[in-house]
C-alpha cells in the first residue's frame, strides 16, 4: 500500500446519482484529501430518468446520461473504484470490498440506491422477463422494443407507465397489468391516476386493473405465456416488471445501523453510527410535513441530499428538509407532484387552458401539503413551478384563490 492509499479518505459507497453529486460537492466545499467513490456498475455516475424515456425511444444515447464527462472526475481528483462494497466496519472506520481491499474512511456516505423488485412467481427469471434500474437494463430492453413486439408491463407505477409510453412510440403492442384497483399508487391522487389511464388508452395501451401475473412459461417461437389472476393467459415477446424497488440497505443492516425499509437518518442525513451518512433512494428521513419517516425516490431528492450529505461529512450542520418534488414524462404529457398529496384531506383544482390542471391538496388543518399538475409539459410547467414554490415556502393561500384561474399564482406567493 502506498502512503497515498493509506491516507484517510471521504468514501462513498454507490457511484450513482447521489454518489457522483456528493463527490463533486465535497471538492466544491473545500475537501482537499482523497475522495473514493465505489460503485458496482461499470459506468461512471449517470442520471436514471432517461432510462425509461429517451433511451428506450432512441432519442438519447447512454453517453448523454452521464452526470459529468469522464475527464471531470480526473480534474476533480475523484477516484472511481469499480467494485462491490461487501461490508462496513464502523468501529475501525473501514469499508471492505468484495475483492478483499480495505479502505479507511474519515467519513462514509452510503448512496446505494435500490434494487428493482422482482416477481416471485414461477418463470420470473426466464429470458425476456426484465426489470429496469440500470443503463445495462435499459440497453437490454431497448433492443427488444421493436415494432409490433408484444410487450406486457407488470405494474402501473411511474416506471411501468413511462416504459409503456416509450414502447408505444417504438410501435409495440402494449398491455399494462396492475394488481391494485388504480394506477400510480398513493403518490398520485386517484383523480389524476384516472386521467393518466385515459391518456394511455387513447395512445393504444390496454390497461387491466386488479390483475396480477401468476406464472410465466416459455411458449413456442420464443414467446412468453403469462397466466393471469383473472383466469386469462397472455402471450408476449417481452415482460417488463415495474413493481418498485427494495432499498439497498443491506450494508447498513449487517453493520448494525438502524434500518427500517431504508437506512434511518436524521435531518442532517447522519445514520445511527458516527461519521456514516446515507442519502438518496436508500435513506429514510423525517418528513418536513408530518415528521413521519419517508423515503423519496426522486431525481431532485438525489440532487439535494447529495449536497447536504457532503456538507455534513465535512462537519457542517445542513439539513435536508426540502418539500418532495418529482416529474414523470409520458407521451407529450407531464405529471409533476410537489409536497405530499397523500397527506391531503381535500383538494381544489385549477384548470390550465383546456388540457392541463393543478390540484392543490390541504390537510385537515387547512395547510397546503401538496400540488399535483398534469397536462402537456408546455401548459403546466410555468404554473407548476409557482405551485411548487407555494408548497416549498409553506404558504397556504385560500382554496378559492388557488382554484380560480383568473388569479395569478405569482400574486399568491
Ligand atoms: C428508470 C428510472 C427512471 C426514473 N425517472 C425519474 C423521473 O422521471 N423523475 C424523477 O424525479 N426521478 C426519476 N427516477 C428516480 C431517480 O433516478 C433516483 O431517485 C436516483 O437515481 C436515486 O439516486 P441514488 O444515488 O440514490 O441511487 P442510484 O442512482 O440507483 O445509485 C446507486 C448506485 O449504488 C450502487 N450500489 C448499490 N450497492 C452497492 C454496493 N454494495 N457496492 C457498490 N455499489 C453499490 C448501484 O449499483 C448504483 O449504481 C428514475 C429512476 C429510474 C430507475
Amino acid at each position: 500500500m502506498t502512503a497515498h492509499e493509506g491516507e484517510r479518505a471521504m468514501v462513498i459507497a454507490g457511484a450513482g446519482h447521489v454518489g457522483g453529486r456528493a463527490a463533486l460537492a465535497l471538492r466544491e466545499f473545500g475537501w482537499q484529501g482523497r475522495i473514493v467513490m465505489i460503485g458496482a456498475e461499470s459506468h461512471l455516475p449517470y442520471e436514471r430518468p432517461p432510462l425509461s424515456k429517451q433511451l428506450l425511444t432512441g432519442e438519447r444515447e447512454a453517453l448523454h446520461c452521464q452526470l459529468r464527462p469522464a475527464e471531470a472526475w480526473q480534474t476533480e481528483r475523484v477516484e472511481h473504484v469499480i467494485a462491490q462494497v461487501e461490508a462496513i466496519e464502523p468501529d475501525t472506520r473501514v469499508v471492505r470490498l468484495k475483492d478483499g481491499r480495505r479502505i479507511q474512511y474519515e467519513a462514509l456516505l452510503l448512496a446505494t440506491g435500490g434494487h428493482a423488485r422482482r416477481l416471485s412467481i414461477p418463470g420470473a427469471d426466464l429470458d425476456g422477463v426484465c426489470t429496469l434500474r440500470t443503463l445495462d437494463d435499459a440497453a437490454c430492453i431497448a433492443r427488444r422494443l421493436v415494432a409490433d413486439a408484444r410487450v406486457l408491463i407488470v405494474g402501473g407505477g411511474f416506471i411501468g407507465l413511462e416504459v409503456a409510453a416509450s414502447a408505444r412510440k417504438r410501435g409495440c403492442e402494449v398491455c399494462v397489468v396492475e394488481g391494485a384497483a388504480r394506477l400510480l399508487g398513493r403518490a398520485v391522487p386517484a383523480v389524476l391516476a384516472e386521467r393518466v389511464q385515459q391518456l394511455h388508452e387513447r395512445n393504444g395501451v390496454t390497461v387491466r386493473l386488479g390483475v396480477a401475473p401468476l406464472a410465466i412459461e416459455r411458449a413456442a417461437d420464443r414467446l412468453l405465456a403469462i397466466s393471469l389472476s383473472d383466469g386469462n393467459t397472455m402471450t408476449a415477446d417481452v415482460v417488463i416488471v415495474g413493481i418498485g424497488i427494495e432499498p439497498a440497505d443491506e450494508l447498513a443492516r449487517d453493520a448494525g445501523l438502524a434500518v427500517n425499509r431504508g437506512i434511518v437518518v436524521h435531518a442532517g442525513l447522519e445514520t445511527s453510527a458516527p461519521c456514516i451518512f446515507a442519502a438518496g433512494d436508500v435513506a429514510i428521513h423525517p418528513s418536513r410535513f408530518s415528521g413521519l419517516p419517508i423515503r423519496q425516490e426522486t431525481w431532485q431528492n438525489a440532487e439535494n441530499q447529495a449536497r447536504v450529505a457532503a456538507r455534513n461529512m465535512l462537519g457542517g450542520d445542513a439539513v435536508s428538509d426540502e418539500a418532495p418534488w418529482f416529474w414523470s414524462d409520458q407521451y407529450d404529457h407531464q405529471l409533476q407532484v410537489a409536497g405530499e398529496p397523500a397527506l391531503g384531506e381535500r383538494s381544489v383544482r385549477r384548470l390550465l387552458a383546456d388540457t392541463g390542471s393543478i390540484d392543490f391538496h390541504f390537510d385537515a388543518g387547512g395547510r397546503l401539503v401538496g400540488a399535483s399538475g398534469f397536462g402537456p409539459a408546455s401548459v403546466i410547467a410555468k404554473d407548476m413551478k409557482l405551485a411548487r414554490m407555494l408548497v416549498e415556502r409553506g404558504l397556504s393561500p385560500a382554496a378559492e384563490l388557488l382554484g380560480d384561474a383568473t388569479i395569478k399564482l405569482k400574486a399568491l406567493l
